[in-house]
C-alpha cells in the first residue's frame, strides 16, 4: 500500500498563509453587499424605529440603508441602522466586519489579526467576542442561508 505523507504545515507558516490570503479579501468583497447582508441580519423586517417599531418613510429608509442617522416621525427617536446592535458605535466598515469574521473562522491568531487589520491589541481582543456573539445570534447555528459566502 502506498501512502502519500504530507508534511504538516507549521503553525507559523499556516498563519502566514491565512494572513496573505485574507489580505486580498477586502478588494474582492463588495461593500454594498456586505452592508446589505448585515442589514438583513439585524433588521429582517426592514427599516423601522427601534423604539416604537414604526415603519420609516421611503426617504428615511433610504438614509437608514446608507447608515445615516434618521429621525422617527412617530416618536422622535434618532438612531441609525447599527443602533442597538453589536455594531453600535463601532468604527469598522461592513467589509472589515466580514474580514474579521472570516479571519477568526480561519483561526488567525492575535498577532496576525493586528497585522491584518492594522488595529490595536485592544481592538483585536474585543472583536472575537462580538463576532462570536454575532455568530451565535445570526450565524450558521441559527440557520444562516444565502450569505455572501454561500456556494453558488
Ligand atoms: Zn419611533
Amino acid at each position: 500500500m502506498q501512502t502519500t505523507i504530507t508534511k504538516p504545515v507549521g503553525h507559523r507558516k499556516q498563519q502566514e498563509i491565512i494572513l496573505s490570503t485574507l489580505r486580498s479579501l477586502p478588494d474582492l468583497l463588495d461593500p454594498e453587499m456586505c452592508k446589505t447582508w448585515l442589514l438583513s441580519k439585524f433588521h429582517p423586517e426592514g427599516p423601522a424605529c427601534n423604539v416604537c417599531g414604526s415603519q420609516l418613510s421611503e426617504k428615511c429608509a433610504a438614509s437608514f440603508r446608507k447608515l445615516s442617522r434618521v429621525h422617527c416621525a412617530a416618536c422622535g427617536h434618532q438612531f441609525n441602522a447599527w443602533t442597538g446592535t453589536l455594531l453600535q458605535g463601532s468604527q469598522i466598515s461592513p467589509v472589515d466586519f466580514m474580514l474579521i469574521r472570516v479571519a477568526l473562522a480561519a483561526g488567525l491568531g492575535g498577532v496576525g489579526m493586528i497585522q491584518l487589520t492594522g488595529r490595536t491589541r485592544q481592538f483585536v481582543t474585543t472583536w472575537p467576542h462580538k463576532i462570536q456573539q454575532f455568530n451565535e445570534t445570526y450565524g450558521e447555528a441559527s440557520g444562516e442561508q444565502n450569505g455572501p459566502f454561500s456556494p453558488l
